[in-house]
């Protein structure tokens, strides 16, 4: 199958959405007509333009309100197709796509359609063009792509083809089982697009939300399993608007199209089983055994107060690297590596985001398969010169510029902390604060990027995503979705917000670009943890009693475990019998901080406290603690 992308799914102008589209590698492009009327142009500079970026037409639309209408509307629709198709000969395009009529002057009747289909399917064939119909999910009296179908096989004219459209097709529900009886070759275009599932009209639904498969909720790879029975092996084109792609990048969300079509079709590969027309197979989704490390880049100042902090948290220098200014601290299975070499990736990612996460490391089964797999999606791999007989970590570029790097035990990655550290002697009768593991890492982005990174981790990694969740902050609201393994040995929060006024925002402006705002570190028993971090001075999160006066009136706890709860200022939630306790730190001052959870058989991220923690966070900035 050949891939093709909408123009109406970029921001920018015309020749800017078909630079971006030719750079992510896509060779076929369909012309929204709005594109080209915006255009300074003429359609001949167009088509100029498309060839010499290496790309082609693939359709031109859409042809609005033209089947069933009476006369004299039915003549002047016929002249309308008429200009349209001297556009279309000067722009080297010879598919024009036809959505089902939304006029109330519309008639119905299948048989009349297809009359009308008939004689366009004759007229542009005089001209050597051809017609595709397609059914919209609010067409007037075609709203289903079998209704589509009929007209299609009525007009029995070979110029005139069928539209599939995923988004259309999926949002109504339609039975998919007809589709698998349709020749292949009736099809002259499919559309792709998913969306996450809402409750709203079908014109709003589509016109703002949707976006690529991967990203959404819709069964795409039913839709694709049922072409796939059609023996079809045209164009696959992403047809998507959406308000976020056009407040984005063109090329990264071009990017994303390509990727989200080579995971699209590898997924679809993988459970028929069938071979897909010219896409090559791809390593699997990486495992994710956990988290390896996460690297914090620092200046000196920053690291000193930072590694005070790490002590508090009951972590102890474990580690020091042979050759750079390097420090492990260790703790349970946690480790964080504290970075303030004066060269290197770190250093750089230091200079422009100040003192923050700038890697996290997986611990995958093979490092070198995930890496294959990251290219084969068109991820950036990062490298750069390591010291002799120092390990080359593979990584990718993820989040805000920073690494994903990949371990393994089969390799000689698996001796990291041999190869590249000198350990240091830890005094066993030193008692940690009981934090076992990484609970879960939180990243906060561009609302904009928020489906780029979503289809980043589903696309490269064996994880699944949670719905979209709003959560309030005292500045506005909070998009949070979660990318888990089935497991949890690797839980990421991505949050983002349109709002500036958010934490999560804020947080992005102080550092520059998208990053790591908080990690929550487990417990094996939250009040023993909570105990040691006071005794060693660290700052805790206030949370105010009305949140425990509340939680007596909302849960069946004892006035004892509500006492007990607030004097550790700890939150809590639950869920059937699945319990969740958090703890937080004070804020640094670019606003990242710790938390602290204890899960008994809970599977959530307490959604519920979140207002609660964001609001005391908020107080605590607003007092000029934290400039949160
Ligand atoms: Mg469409
Ligand atoms: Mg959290």
């Amino acid at each position: 199958m050949q891939t093709a992308i909408a123009t109406v799914c970029l921001s920018g102008t015309l020749d800017e959405k078909l630079e971006a589209i030719a750079a992510a590698g896509f060779k076929g492009v369909e012309i929204f007509e709005t594109d080209l009327i915006g255009f300074s142009g003429t359609p001949s500079h167009v088509r100029r333009m498309i060839e010499d970026l290496g790309l082609r037409i693939v359709t031109f639309q859409p042809f609005r309100d033209f089947e069933g209408m009476p006369e004299p509307q039915r003549s002047r629709a016929f002249s309308r197709a008429e200009r349209k198709f001297d556009v279309m000969q000067e722009l080297g395009c010879d598919l024009l796509l036809v959505c089902s009529n939304v006029s109330e002057q519309s008639l119905g009747g299948i048989d009349r359609a297809a009359a009308d289909f008939h004689e366009l399917g004759e007229r542009a064939a005089r001209r050597g063009l051809r017609v595709a119909y397609e059914a919209l999910a609010w067409g007037r009296h075609v709203n289903d792509y079998r209704d589509a179908w009929e007209v299609v096989r009525r007009a029995a004219h070979p110029s005139v083809g069928l539209v599939l459209d995923s988004f259309h097709t999926l949002v109504r529900n339609t039975d998919l089982a007809a589709m698998r009886a349709i020749p292949g070759d009736r099809i002259f275009l499919v559309q792709i697009a998913d969306a996450p599932k809402l409750q709203m009209d079908y014109l709003s639904w589509s016109r703002h939300y949707r976006c690529f498969p991967g990203q959404g909720e819709l069964a795409v790879d039913e839709f694709m399993e049922a072409l796939l029975a059609t023996g079809y092996d045209g164009l696959l084109s992403h047809e998507i608007f959406s308000d976020r792609f056009r407040a984005g990048s063109a090329r990264s969300v071009a990017l994303d199209g390509q990727r989200s079509f080579l995971f699209l079709l590898d997924e679809l590969r993988q459970r028929t089983g069938a071979p897909v027309p010219g896409i090559p197979a791809l390593p699997p989704r990486a495992v994710c055994r956990g988290i390896e490390f996460v690297e914090f880049a620092m200046d000196e100042e920053a690291a000193g107060r930072f590694e005070t902090l790490l002590q508090g948290l009951g972590f102890r220098k474990a580690g020091l690297h042979k050759t750079k200014a390097v420090t492990r601290w260790a703790q349970g299975d946690i480790n964080i590596v504290v970075n303030t070499d004066k060269e290197g990736f770190a250093h750089s990612f230091q200079i422009v985001h100040g003192s923050t996460v700038c890697a996290i490391a997986l611990r995958v089964d093979d490092a070198a398969a995930a890496i294959e797999r990251a290219v084969s999606l068109l991820d950036r791999p990062f490298s750069q010169p390591v010291g002799p007989g120092e390990l080359n970590i593979p990584a990718v570029r993820g989040l805000g510029g920073s690494l994903l790097y990949f371990v393994d035990r089969k390799s000689q990655l698996g001796r990291l902390w041999e190869v590249d550290f000198n350990a240091i002697a830890v005094d066993p009768r030193e008692e940690d604060a009981g934090l076992t593991s990484y609970d879960h890492i939180s990243q906060s982005m561009h609302d904009e990027e928020m489906l780029t990174w979503l289809l980043f981790y589903t696309s490269l990694l064996d994880v699944t995503k949670t719905r979209v969740q709003d959560v309030v902050d005292p500045g506005g609201v909070v998009q949070s979705q979660v990318v888990a393994t089935e497991d949890g040995a690797l839980r990421l929060v991505l949050n983002a917000s349109q709002s500036h006024r958010t934490l999560a925002s804020r947080f992005i402006n102080q550092a520059f670009g998208a990053g790591v705002q908080h990690i929550a570190l487990a417990s094996s028993d939250i009040f023993r943890t909570v105990a040691r971090l006071r005794a060693a001075g660290v700052e805790l999160l206030p949370i105010p009693d009305n949140y425990y006066e509340d939680l007596e009136a909302r849960t069946e706890l004892s006035p004892d475990d509500i006492d007990r709860l607030r004097e550790s200022r700890i939150l809590y939630d639950r869920e059937g019998t699945g319990e969740y306790f958090q703890a937080y730190t004070a804020s640094m001052d670019n606003g990242f901080f710790f938390e602290i959870v204890e899960r008994r058989g809970y599977a959530g991220f307490g959604a519920v406290n979140a207002p609660i923690r964001l609001a005391a966070q908020a107080r605590l900035s607003a007092r000029g603690r934290a400039p949160a």
